[in-house]
């Protein structure tokens, strides 16, 4: 079983993305690209080269639903004669849309976002939008832990690795180890876990980073030998960037509980403490990644957590 990588141009900060074709039956795309003319020549061609075209598509998994992965699913769906749509249970949240909830919104509220930021968050999120369609229900199956997706010559499993959005799967070959793992693993960039409502009970916040830190030990179990990430080049060394992002989260860890102040600050607060100098499109993701090391920090007995006026304040435990 041949998993031919593709990389797609998107518009986005973070460069190209990669989509895996299997091209046998029956025909299978892990991922898509962004809804753009130059992602879809890409691809097209990149078919062409293995003696295919997009109406030969049967089957499109998807590792998770941002713009940069899923946004090309619903075109290719239609002009591939409805070609089978898969997606975890717990992304559809995401599927049309992040800002357009209103459980996303007061998550921000209570994160601290002053009504100004909010609506400068909502509006950045308009303009990624344009890149994805979104799928309704009827439109795609779900994918499971553990499932099997079944091919002539071989196999991948499902692997439910939570943790960048709730609904981010991984996708294993046994034969030889390999993982096909969304934005779960980067060789390059420790991703980030992105402020979600919990899909369970959506008036929560998601606990992004326990929950990742659980999936990279469960990828380690797994001991992959490839790993074959979103963005970026391959991993062959797992082992050794898993304690990398353990370095990594540990530090931000440290960095986030010395910029709690004595009398307390609200997320918000902490990450344009951590994050001064960034502009508007990267304040959603400064304001994810403090909310997650906040609740991860709190939850390991490390910071108290009190809700003043709607809105949550972290304080130093004395
Ligand atoms: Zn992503
Ligand atoms: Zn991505």
């Amino acid at each position: 079983m041949k998993i031919v990588p593709i990389s797609l141009p998107t518009p986005f900060y973070i460069g190209p993305v990669n989509v895996y074709l299997i091209p046998e039956d029956p025909v299978t795309l892990i991922d898509t690209g962004p809804k753009t003319k130059e992602a879809l020549d890409t691809l097209r061609a990149a078919l062409r080269n293995e003696g295919l075209s997009v109406a030969d598509i049967r089957r499109i998994v998807l590792t998770h639903a941002h713009e940069d992965h899923c946004g090309l699913a619903r075109a290719l769906r239609d002009e591939a004669k409805d070609a089978e749509v898969l997606v975890h249970g717990w992304e559809t949240g995401h599927r049309a849309g992040r800002l357009e909830y209103d459980e996303t919104r007061q998550l921000l509220v209570r994160a601290g976002v002053p009504p100004d930021e909010v609506e400068v968050m909502r509006k950045m999120y308009e303009g990624v939008r344009q890149y994805a369609d979104s799928l309704d229900d009827g439109q795609c199956s779900e994918l499971t832990d553990e499932a099997e997706i079944e091919f002539d010559s071989g196999a991948l499993q499902v692997v439910h690795t939570p943790g960048h959005t709730p609904g981010s799967c991984s996708f294993i070959r046994h034969a030889d180890r390999t993982l096909i793992a969304g934005d779960c693993v980067l060789k390059r960039i420790t991703p980030n876990p992105i402020l979600s409502p919990d899909p369970i009970d959506r008036s929560r916040r998601f606990r992004s980073l326990e929950e990742y830190l659980v999936s990279l030990a469960r990828v380690r179990a797994l001991a992959p030998t490839l790993v074959l990430g979103g963005h970026g080049d391959a991993v062959h060394d797992y082992e050794e960037l898993f304690h990398r992002y353990l370095r990594a989260i540990r530090d931000r860890q440290s960095q986030i509980i010395r910029l709690v102040p004595t009398n307390g600050a609200s997320a918000w607060e902490v990450s344009r403490a951590m994050f001064p100098d960034t502009d508007d499109v990267h304040r959603f993701l400064g304001v994810s990644e403090a909310v997650a090391h906040l609740d991860y920090a709190h939850s390991e007995g490390k910071l108290a957590l009190e809700i003043n006026d709607g809105r949550e304040v972290y304080r130093k435990v004395s």
